[in-house]
């Protein structure tokens, strides 16, 4: 049985709230929906790595789609200033 491994003390952060990362099957996710356990580890729920999103891509999104990106779960958007 394996356990995951925190460092001793004061634990860094590798995901950021209010952060939109994109998973390695193409989900967006942010540290809330991602998990706790993503938060410290880089990795999804089912293990897969996250990469954040660069900016361009959200602006991308926003002129494509017409709205602003947001992860899976609703609870982070990326507000992009009007152009
Ligand atoms: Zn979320």
């Amino acid at each position: 049985m394996s356990r995951i491994h925190f460092p001793s003390s004061n634990p860094k952060p590798v995901l950021k709230t209010g952060v939109i990362y994109s998973a390695d099957n193409g989900r967006l996710i942010c540290v809330e929906c991602a998990g706790m356990s993503a938060k410290f580890t880089g990795h999804d729920i089912s293990g897969l790595r996250v990469t954040k999103v660069p900016y361009a891509t959200t602006v991308e999104w926003f002129q494509e789609f017409g709205k602003p990106m947001s992860c899976e779960g609703g609870c982070t958007t990326y507000l992009l200033p009007k152009p």
